[in-house]
């Protein structure tokens, strides 16, 4: 479905819990988020029911998310049933990747396409102190796991912290030139966790890239938000994203739910549409809330101007 100026909204994105095995740092508060009650949270076959409407309407592209989506109970039987609705083509999974290499057969048996998997650093220490204690190579594991199992293309996605991660930059580019994936550098956003401390440890993916002088461009590739570029000899993509330094609004196409229930059409604004109550007591219509969101969706953010409103959830509960 068309949105007022027109998009193709095609894309939803789906996060299916708050919770996450890792706490990284500008994302989630250090003791985790307050668990809230079992009965606001999206049950599996809810968010199947919206995924079902949402193609009627025109989505055709579904990325599961979270929080880190491998922690939900019931995780594969969700993806089962999302893969298995008519007009869904595509299938999709966000992870920070640790438990990849316990749940990858099952996920690809059930019509998982590919996944995005998180990683800041290749340093153990930095990676633990990033992500407060996770281990990188359990990471790297489930990676080569999903390279192996064929949940292609395979996209890393990493961000740069200004005095964390800086020296990373080229170690994390040159898993290029080892693996067949895409590494995806994605500009810090000022929400929720990092919205008090953003603007002093940003490096604009410009800067990144001035430090890498051999990436060569490549052609860009319609509708991708990533400009790719690639390494002298390697095999795979050197991707930015870039929310902050020149937003990608124009081409928007996606939709977001929260894993309690909230449709986002924008991830920068504080907009929400509640679905529980037309899922739950039939008050209203699933796909009268789905339409609404898809015309409402706002023309671009507002971030850096005066009309902005912080965004106070963590990116772990709208679901990056
Ligand atoms: N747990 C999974 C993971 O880490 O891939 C999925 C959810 S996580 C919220 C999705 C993505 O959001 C991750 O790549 C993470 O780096 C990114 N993210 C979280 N907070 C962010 C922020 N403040 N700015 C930029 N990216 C952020
Ligand atoms: Fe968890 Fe992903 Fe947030 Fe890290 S970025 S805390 S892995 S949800």
């Amino acid at each position: 479905m068309k949105d007022t100026y027109r998009r193709n909204i095609n894309y939803l994105r789906i996060s299916v819990t708050d919770l996450c095995n890792l706490r990284c740092k500008y994302c989630m508060p250090e003791a985790g988020v307050e668990k809230i009650q079992h009965g606001d949270v999206l049950s599996i076959e809810e968010i199947i029911t919206i995924a079902k409407e949402s193609a009627a309407l025109g989505i055709r592209k579904v990325r599961i998310t979270g929080g880190e989506p491998l922690v939900r109970k019931g995780i594969i039987d969700l993806v089962e049933g999302i893969s298995g609705i008519e007009g869904i083509e595509d299938v999709a999974m966000t992870t920070n990747g640790l438990l990849l290499k316990k749940y990858g057969k099952d996920l690809k048996k059930a019509g998982l396409n590919r996944v995005n998997i998180s990683i800041d650093s290749l340093d153990p220490d930095k990676y633990r102190k990033i992500t407060r204690g996770g281990e990188v190579q359990q990471v790297l594991e489930g990676i080569e796991e999903a390279l192996t199992l064929g949940l292609v293309p395979v996209k890393l996605n990493t961000v740069i912290v200004g005095g964390e991660n800086e020296e990373d930059i080229l170690k994390l580019m040159n898993l290029t030139k080892i693996y067949p994936i895409d590494v995806r550098f994605i500009e810090l956003m000022p929400i929720g966790q990092a919205s008090s401390w953003s603007k002093e440890h940003f490096i604009s993916n410009e800067e990144v890239r001035s430090r890498v002088p051999e990436l060569l461009p490549l052609n860009q590739e319609i509708g991708s938000p990533a400009k790719y570029f690639k390494l002298p000899e390697a095999k795979g993509r050197v991707g930015f994203i870039d929310p902050i330094s020149s937003h990608f609004c124009g081409e928007c196409n996606r939709l977001r739910v929260t894993f309690d229930g909230k449709l986002k059409p924008c991830l920068h604004s504080s907009q929400e549409i509640d679905l529980l109550p037309a899922l739950r007591n039939n008050e209203g219509s699933l796909k009268k809330l789905l339409t609404e969101a898809i015309v409402s969706k706002p023309e671009k953010h507002y971030l850096d101007t005066e009309e902005y409103e912080i965004i106070t959830r963590n990116m772990s509960q709208i679901g990056g």
